[in-house]
């Protein structure tokens, strides 16, 4: 058997600056891609844009039972206005931590199940085998998901394991996220003169009023909870001496399965026509469940079980990610989101993740490989 060391791993994955904008995320895909060859894997690059490349990596396969799908992003968000104690892209260790953007969010999760399966490849090449999907572009808009999704280019999955950052708590889903602008218009006039104008900033005013009452076509989810809005960014308006003739709102909403974001949109268009408003959708990723009772979702609760230290209850994580449209291009199959990151320092300065739990994932992984292929 071949080891890979995931630590080794994830050290070289942070050292690609993979920081999205802009994302540039090729050369960090190909050492991936090259690891993944090595080890007898099938290697498809796909690229949204220049330099935007994903991979698919497969292995085995037969007609009797789809593979498994393990998959992440190479992405990561940028460093922050706040200066880092740590070399964001050297992967410093203290004790049990490596420090980097990106270890936890989710470099040091693609580390553990590529590592996973290039020690067990010779056993996966049999049975109905692998499938690895390494995504570009996730953090703006899970671009490079939607991309592979859309080409068709996916293949088949009976199952996907998104190793996000969740301390090895594997969750079931999570909200939707359905990003809206809203404008008025109005009329400009000179200040001292608002009656001869239209003012856009008043009909937004009214606009936020009626979207205080608005009510969502599914009120509530079992595991997640209520659907929420809010509205988080207001512009409008050029000087204090006219009549604003625009004014623009963007609106956040987080949906539970059973809401069409399409429907949505609609639903927003007929409450706000009588006040001129235009709504456009700018982000749309559907919400992402599978029911705690799937067989296969009750085997992961039972590996997870030991490393926990008590069987695992049913729960939604709160960010969104690149599953719902892995999902989707799959047609469909269970998916867990379950991986060695600590989700509280996602995206934060000096981002850290724990070698210990890295090694745990790997064990974690290594075994729910084994078990869907028999191996
Ligand atoms: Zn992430």
């Amino acid at each position: 058997m071949n080891a890979l060391d995931p630590r080794k791993l994830t050290r070289e994955l942070l050292a690609f600056n993979t920081i999205n904008p802009p994302g540039m995320e090729r050369a960090c895909a190909r050492h991936l891609g090259a690891i993944l060859e090595g080890a007898g894997f099938r290697v498809a690059y796909h690229e949204f844009a220049e330099s935007r490349t994903s991979l698919i990596a497969t292995l085995g396969g037969d007609d009797a039972r789809p593979p498994i799908c393990f998959t992440g992003h190479i992405d990561t968000v940028p460093l922050g206005a706040a200066p880092w104690t740590r070399d964001a892209f050297a992967g410093e260790t203290d004790g049990d931590r490596m420090y980097g953007r990106g270890s936890t969010d989710m470099k040091s999760g693609i580390a553990a199940f590529v590592a996973a399966a290039v020690e067990l490849a010779p056993r996966l090449a049999r049975g109905p085998g692998i499938v690895i999907v390494i995504t570009a572009g996730e953090e703006v808009g899970c671009e490079g998901a939607r991309f592979l999704a859309d080409q068709k280019v996916l293949g088949r999955a009976g199952a996907i394991v998104v190793a996000e950052p969740t301390a090895n708590y594997p969750y079931v889903g999570h909200k939707g996220l359905a990003w809206f602008e809203v404008e008025t218009r109005g009329v400009t006039a000179h200040g001292s003169m608002p009656e001869v104008g239209d003012n856009a900033i008043v009909k937004m005013a009214r606009v936020i009023g009626d979207l205080e009452h608005f009510h969502f076509p599914v009120e509530s989810h079992p595991v997640m909870g209520k659907p929420t809005m809010n509205v988080g960014t207001i512009h409008g308006g050029l000087n204090t001496n006219s009549v604003p003739d625009e004014a623009r709102i963007t609106i956040d909403t987080r949906t539970v399965p059973g809401i069409d974001h399409g429907h949505l949109c609609k639903s927003l268009e007929s409450l706000l026509a009588p006040r001129g408003a235009r709504v456009r959708k700018i982000v749309d990723t559907p919400s992402l469940y599978t029911e705690p009772e799937n067989e296969w979702v009750q085997q992961v609760f039972e590996e997870c079980t030991p490393f926990l230290g008590g069987r695992p209850t049913p729960k939604t994580i709160t960010f969104s990610t690149d599953g719902s449209d892995l999902k989707r291009g799959f047609g469909g199959p269970p998916a867990v989101i379950l991986g060695p990151g600590e989700p509280t320092l996602a995206h934060q300065t000096d981002e850290w993740c724990s070698l210990g739990r890295v090694e745990q994932s790997v064990d974690l992984f290594r075994t729910l490989m084994r078990r869907w292929c028999g191996a």
